[in-house]
């Protein structure tokens, strides 16, 4: 019995010296209480949720932080989004395995890497230079290798790559970059946080239906704004 005992502490150590044991329960209680306590009920979105690693995308000195319920600052005054709000606007996509699909804002990379556990091919551009290669870099460190991540300005998206079953826009718009419409499939969803304060946001559902769009307003938010070629 004692012996029992004493090699399920060794185990038990040797797991959380690894931080293995330590940042999946963390998860598993972001997911319990953040995500299915409120209204995220997709399964994809969950497991999702509970394989990226979201310490990994925050600065070193916020990791403690990493699975608290709200946003965190990423450097460049830019923010890494509150995990429910990763899971709702995944969850509202609708994905499937085989959908392309297309974020404006990679930021840290987190959501892209959620996008990426999902469906096959995600597309990512950032505005910011700096971010754009850390978090590129990032991805590549943890395997995500059906992520791109192109620097630029979001605004035009991704012709060359395009259409897009799905666009995720991360940063406050006021309009929905034509664009984006234009290389939204037939059949395609598009969300956004739209709004003309830079404070609050409304989350836009738009999806595309023989050629025509369609909105819905999901949800008020408060994102980073989205910005024109700013380091050009
Ligand atoms: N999705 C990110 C968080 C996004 S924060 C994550 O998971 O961490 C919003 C990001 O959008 C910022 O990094 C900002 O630099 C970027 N951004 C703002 N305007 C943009 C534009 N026109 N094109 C591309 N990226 C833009």
């Amino acid at each position: 019995m004692h012996y029992r005992v004493a090699i399920l502490i060794v185990l038990f150590s040797a797991g959380t010296a690894f931080g293995q044991t330590d940042d999946r329960s963390l998860r598993e209680n972001m997911v319990d209480k953040q995500l299915k306590g409120r209204d995220i009920t997709d399964k994809a979105t969950i497991k999702a949720m509970l394989e990226v690693p979201r310490h990994e995308f925050v600065p070193e000195d916020l990791k403690h932080l990493a699975y608290g319920d709200g946003p965190l600052p990423i450097g460049e005054e830019q923010t890494i989004s509150q995990p429910y709000i990763v899971a709702f606007m995944t969850q509202s996509l609708n994905l499937k395995p085989d959908d392309q699909v297309l974020e404006i804002g990679t930021g840290s990379g987190y959501q892209a890497a959620v996008l990426a556990e999902i469906v096959d091919s995600v597309h990512t551009i950032e505005i910011v230079e700096k971010l754009g290669l850390r978090a590129k870099k990032k991805l590549r460190e943890l395997g995500y290798t059906n992520v791109n991540v192109k620097i630029g300005d979001g605004y035009h998206g991704w012709p060359e790559k395009s259409p897009f079953d799905a666009i995720i826009v991360t940063a406050g718009a006021e309009t929905i970059p034509p664009a984006l419409i234009e290389q939204l499939a037939d059949g395609g969803r598009l969300i956004i946080p739209k709004g003309s304060t830079a404070s609050v946001q409304q989350l836009v559902l738009a999806t595309k239906s023989n050629g025509k769009l369609k909105t819905k307003t999901l949800l008020p938010v408060r994102f980073v704004p989205f910005t024109r070629d700013r380091n050009r």
